[in-house]
């Protein structure tokens, strides 16, 4: 596997507020991550951060396995972390050619990218008659014009209208299917349910979750429980080799699995034990469920 980005412990302090806690993260070659958390939780300082136009206070991170400086890195880098900002008067076509003339690229890429965002029949109207789905999508095909090994998005939707947001979503997911590796911040959990391979779910800064987006949701559920004598309950849901752990809630117990287990199969087992149940109900957090129960809690 080869590593694109590995971030280290970082962390960043604006004064008082502690930013970014301790986030590390490895970046492999051909995966959409996302880095999931509601407004403030750091996820455009940590991007800030490793396209170097905010300092860190602390930590580390490294740019395809440390085997080149960060400017030198970073032009293998597209990112679009602003509102995308062109010329009003010059037209679609026009904008890329001059971010072509800029960084050195052949004219030749502003078809492709144009034809890939969906502009084409759309190249010779100037930018200012562009809706804001049509500037998010000139500034993605404006951000692959050099071929970069990773895209940056932050917040790719936001204001968009429901077509824009799946126009813009179906583009991200092309992208990624040509093997371009993806990287975007969202505050949107369907967003990163639907487009990314992996998830970093932060809350003030700190990570909660790091991993597979389909480990958030693969778990086996919960049972909620209820009978006369809870501690005899605990102890002999203790003994069963499904159940990964126990807790109390509102004078019922949560009995989360690791493995699949029928609700007649724990009854039975319970019963075998002496117990009899008033009270047995399967339940399973959808990512949702688990996402707002994740960032939640302070
Ligand atoms: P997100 O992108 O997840 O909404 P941010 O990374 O923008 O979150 O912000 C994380 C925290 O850092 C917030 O509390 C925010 O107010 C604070 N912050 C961000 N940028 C600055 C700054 N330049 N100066 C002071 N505080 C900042
Ligand atoms: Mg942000």
């Amino acid at each position: 596997m080869e590593t694109i980005l590995s971030i280290e412990n970082l962390n960043k302090r604006f004064g008082p507020i502690h930013a970014v806690k301790n986030v590390s993260l490895e970046i492999q070659k051909g995966n959409v991550y996302g880095i999931l958390g509601p407004n403030g939780s750091g996820k455009s300082t940590t991007l800030g951060i490793v396209l170097n136009v905010v300092n860190k206070t602390s930590g580390n991170y490294s740019w395809f396995g440390g085997t080149m400086q960060t400017h030198e890195a970073l032009k293998k880098v597209g990112a679009i972390i602003e509102r995308p900002n062109f010329y009003p008067y010059m037209t679609a076509k026009e904008n890329l050619e001059l971010v072509c003339k800029i960084k050195g690229i052949a004219y030749t890429k502003v078809h492709e990218k144009l034809e890939l965002v969906g502009l084409l029949d759309r190249e010779n109207s100037k930018f200012s008659t562009f809706s804001l789905g049509m500037k998010q999508r000139l500034a993605i095909a404006s951000a692959l014009l050099n071929d970069p090994e990773i895209l940056i998005l932050d917040e790719p939707t936001n204001g968009l209208d429901p077509q824009g947001i799946h126009q813009i979503r179906d583009i991200i997911k092309m992208i990624a299917a040509e093997g371009t590796t993806i990287l975007l911040a969202s505050h949107l959990l369907d967003e990163v349910e639907k487009v990314c391979t992996h998830v970093l779910v932060l809350r003030k800064g700190e990570v909660l979750y790091s991993g597979r987006v389909d480990g958030i949701s693969s778990n086996e559920g919960f049972f909620e429980l209820q009978s006369d004598d809870l501690t005899q309950l605990k102890s002999a849901l203790s003994k069963i080799d499904a159940i990964e752990k126990c807790t109390e809630d509102n004078g019922k117990i949560l009995a989360y699995l690791k493995k699949p287990l029928e609700a007649k199969d724990l009854n039975r087992a319970l019963f075998e034990e002496k117990i009899i149940l008033n009270h047995l109900v399967k339940r399973k957090h959808s990512l949702e469920e688990q996402f707002l129960e994740l960032t939640s809690k302070s």
